[in-house]
Order: C-alpha cells, then structure tokens, then sequence
C-alpha cells in the first residue's frame, strides 16, 4: 500500500535561515506519526511546506502517491490534507455549531455537512453538549476538540496537528490525545506534532525526532521511549 505522506529531503530557507536541512519522512495509511522537537526544530515549518503554505527549495512531498511539491494550499485541502494550526484559532464569538459549519466550507452539499457535523459530535460528544455556546466560553481542552472537529468536517485523509496539547492541564491533554486515537482508528492518518513526547508517544505508532531541521531519531513509540537521548531530552525522570 502507498504511504499517505512521503517527505524526501526536504530543505526550507527563510532568507538565510536553514529552517530544514533535508528532512524525510514518511506516514503510512491510518497511522499516526509523531514530530517532536524542541522550539525552533523545524516542526511547523515541515507542516508548514506540506500543507503548501511554506515554499520548499528543494526535495519533495508526495501525497497519496502524487507529487505535491509545492502545490496550492487550497488543492491540497481538496486532497484531503488538513492542518490544524497551533494555537486553535476557533471563532470565539460564533457558536460550537456555526464553527463546525464553517469547517464545511470546502463542502458544497447541505447535506453532508449536516452528515458530517453529527459524525463530529458522535466523535466528541462534548461538543454536542455546547452545541449553542459561543466557541470563546469554552475551556482551553474544548477549544482544542472544536478545532479539531472543524477539521474532521471536511473528511480529511491525512489531518496535521500542530501541538494540540499546549496549555492544557494533563487530564485535558490525555482526552485530546483519546480522540486522536480515535481518529487514526476511524482511518484518517494523523501527523502529530508535539512537544509533549510523553503524551504523543502514547497514541503514535512511530515518531521523528528534529533537531535543526533534520530528523536526528526516529523509530517505533516503543524504539524512541526507550532510547536514552529521547528519555534525556524529552521524558525526564
Ligand atoms: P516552534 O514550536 O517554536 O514553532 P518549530 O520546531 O515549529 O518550533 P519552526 O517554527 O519550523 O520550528 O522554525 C524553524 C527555524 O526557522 C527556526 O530557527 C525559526 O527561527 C526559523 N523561522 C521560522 N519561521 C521563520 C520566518 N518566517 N522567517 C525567518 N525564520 C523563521
């Protein structure tokens, strides 16, 4: 079977910023991948040029087989590549539901987004609950699942998530990481980006370690837990 996503020696320059120095890496179907690394790594810049927003300056990104290198965002959310940023970015003042429909915007049938809405709530029934409350009232852990509702909307094959545990207290976090379970279950594959490797270990099948730009370590959950650099730089005592 091909791989969702395959990253071959991937190299992004801002300027004369070497974001990433040859970056390669792979996510299978319905699997889910975690990308650690500290600030600065090269995370959102490798989610960045495969959701087309960051410009590669050479390698590539192929996606379900076809070359994207540097394709348009819009196509590539057509595809069914959908990248949750960091930090939310809900719409606070619009409701839990209004902010689902608007994850429909690629979808032009009625219809399917009202399939596709209930689908969501059946996955986070949380937001059933708070259907009618303004996204802005909702706690840090909710708003992250509304986020991440929005984008399961729009079906996604491969859905990005670019550090959904930040700010949120452990047992928030543990929840988050319940649905991404769920998620990868459901078949869609995930590209998990954290920097909790604690927590995304626990629901990612395989992992990357960067470093300036490149992937020092990768390995299986289990391969990565248990080598003493991760344990040192990322999982502590
Ligand atoms: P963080 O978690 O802080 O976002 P990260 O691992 O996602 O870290 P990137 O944001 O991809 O790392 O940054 C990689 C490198 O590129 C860093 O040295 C950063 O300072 C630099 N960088 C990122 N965006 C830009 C930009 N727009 N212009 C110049 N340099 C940038």
């Amino acid at each position: 079977m091909t791989n969702v996503l395959e990253v071959k020696d991937l190299v992004v320059n801002y300027g004369k910023v070497e974001a990433l120095k040859g970056l390669s890496l792979t996510v299978g179907a319905a699997e889910t991948v975690s990308l650690l690394g500290n600030n600065g790594a090269g995370k959102s810049t490798t989610v960045g040029t495969i959701s087309g927003v960051v410009r590669a300056g050479s390698g590539s990104v192929t996606a379900f087989g076809k070359d994207v290198t540097n394709a348009k965002p819009w196509d590539l959310v057509e595809m069914g590549i959908i990248h949750v940023p960091e930090g939310r970015r809900i719409f606070s003042r619009l409701t839990v539901h209004e902010n689902l429909q608007i994850g429909g915007y690629t979808v032009t049938d009625g219809k399917a987004i009202d399939t596709r809405i209930k689908e969501v709530y059946e996955l986070l029934p949380r937001l059933a609950e708070r259907r009618n409350q303004q996204g802005g009232t909702l706690s840090g852990g909710e708003q992250q699942m509304l986020a991440i509702g929005r984008a399961m909307i729009a079906a996604p094959r491969l859905l990005m998530l670019d550090e959904p545990s930040m700010g949120l207290a452990p047992l928030m976090v543990a929840q988050v990481m319940d649905v991404v379970r769920s998620i990868t279950e459901q078949g869609t594959a995930v590209l998990l980006i954290e920097q909790n490797a604690r927590a995304a270990l626990k629901v990612a099948s395989r992992g990357y370690v960067l470093d300036s730009g490149t992937v020092t370590i990768e390995g299986s959950a289990d391969e990565l837990r248990a080598d003493p650099r991760v344990v040192e730089a990322y999982l502590g005592a």
